[in-house]
């Protein structure tokens, strides 16, 4: 039986973050990365610019094409895990093949989510996600000889989708069952200016409603909203969310939740397995509980802390919370923390610019941050990220903090000193 003294599930940024911090600490050892699909790793947040045809496909690669090569690693792309042993610490693949490990990491990420409508499946030949290369591939085929698209789910990825097919020429439609666009993200102000940004480019958003029924055999013809509107379709597009991959996981009798569920040390509750990114859930210093944060640079972090960890040198992920960055028609916009629902005990300041287009919203409890948004008036993002993560009491300067021009000079000069040297220090 092959055996690896680390052993890699899922070939995505999870796993680059591990491999890298592995390579730092381990020259000698075996690695081995298992990915389902077949492509060497890639970058899903720029698969809608590979839609729209503003990238290639070998931009697409988030390491170049040597990458696995010169560190050490055995890739074994297109096959799927299919079982693990942690008693036997084994991993079986789909063609028979069992793996052995001395450390294992799970980074399977999620799957989309396709509810259950009447009509509604990916059998048919105009119906796709939007998670994968082979996702972004399929769509591309109907750019061209679509003329209507509807997408269903009005969250990050629906909408960044909507925008692709949008500017490739294509009638779109997004249909959110929530009252408004991306409600577990931002507040109401910033999902009102998002839908005028796509109302303002054409896109018809449908909100408080969803589909259903999908007609049309074989293939998609028209989608009933239950609102009673019916809508032509050559191209619909599920994005109702993901859930994590925990099959593996869950078979093999570890804790999951909604997620696998992990320490901060990224340990699960089987003794040498490890879990990140989009399939575990991880501690978020804001909510101080758990919970599913399926975002880039959370699963590299993960992948890293877990490596350190893998390999013996004990670090912890206390610092992670939700963070976005997104950027829809004119709109460009950086969210970090609470910013959706906040309960009792939350304040917020804001200050909006309609006519700039500009707004600024800070979310603070006891006299901390707790949250921001940031729409057109970015620049100093990684400011606010500091003084949330440091824990800083803010109350007393938050005034400053909504102004045009806000900057580190804008701090108490002894806190600001105290940033400076963090930010340097990375
Ligand atoms: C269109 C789109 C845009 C996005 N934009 C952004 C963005 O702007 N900013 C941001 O922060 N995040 C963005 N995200 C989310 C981000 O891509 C994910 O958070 C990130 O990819 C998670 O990485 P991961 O390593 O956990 O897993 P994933 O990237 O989900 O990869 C997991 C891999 O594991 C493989 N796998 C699963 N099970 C098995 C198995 N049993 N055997 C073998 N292989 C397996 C899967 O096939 C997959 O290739 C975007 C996602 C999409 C789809």
């Amino acid at each position: 039986m092959e055996r690896y003294d680390f052993l890699i599930i899922g070939n995505s940024v999870g796993a680059v973050g591990c491999i890298e911090a592995l390579r730092t600490l381990e020259k000698e050892k075996t690695v081995a990365v298992v990915g389902e699909e077949p492509y060497h790793v890639y970058s899903r947040a720029l698969l809608p610019y590979y839609l729209d045809r503003e990238i290639p496909l070998e931009k697409m690669y988030y390491r170049p094409a040597d990458f696995y090569r010169r560190m050490g690693v055995t890739a074994i792309l297109g096959r799927r895990a299919t079982g693990l042993d942690t008693r036997r610490k084994v991993v079986y693949l789909d063609d028979g093949r069992a793996l052995g490990y001395d450390k294992l990491l799970l980074a399977t990420g999620g799957r989309p989510i396709v509810p259950p409508v009447a009509g509604l499946d990916l059998a048919k030949e105009n119906v796709c996600t939007f998670l994968t290369l082979q996702d972004a591939q399929r769509l591309a085929r109907f750019l061209g000889s679509a003329r209507r698209a509807v997408v269903l789910g009005g969250g990050i990825i629906g909408l960044m989708t909507a925008e692709a097919l949008c500017k490739k020429g294509l009638s779109v439609s997004v249909v959110e069952l929530a009252p408004r666009v991306l409600a577990p993200v931002v507040d109401e102000v910033t999902s009102r200016m998002v839908e005028e940004a796509f109302s303002r480019a054409g896109v018809t958003v449908y909100t408080g409603t969803t589909i259903g029924e999908v007609r049309g055999e074989g293939r998609a013809e028209e989608a009933v909203l239950t609102s009673g509107v019916t809508l032509p379709c050559d191209l619909l597009v599920v994005a109702v969310g993901v859930v994590p991959r925990v099959e593996l996981a869950k078979e093999a009798g570890l804790a999951v939740n909604r997620g696998i569920l992990v320490n901060e040390r990224m340990e699960t509750s089987a003794p040498d397995v490890y879990a990140c990114g989009d399939c575990a859930e991880v501690y978020d210093f804001l909510l101080d509980g758990r919970r599913v944060l399926p975002l880039w640079p959370n699963a590299y972090a993960g992948g890293r802390v877990a490596a350190f960890n893998m390999a013996g040198v004990p670090r912890v992920y206390d610092r992670a919370t939700a963070m976005n960055s997104m950027h829809f028609f004119d709109l460009n916009i950086i969210t970090a923390g609470l910013n959706a629902g906040e309960k009792e005990g939350f304040e917020v300041a804001s200050r909006l610019d309609p006519a700039a287009c500009r707004y600024r919203r800070l979310v603070l409890k006891d006299g901390r941050l707790y949250g921001f948004i940031l729409v057109n008036e970015i620049a100093r993002a990684g400011i606010l990220l500091n003084l949330m993560k440091e824990g800083v009491e803010v109350a007393p300067f938050v005034d400053k903090l909504l102004k045009d021009g806000f900057g580190y000079a804008c701090l108490p000069e002894d806190l600001r000193g105290k940033l400076l040297v963090r930010e340097r220090m990375g």
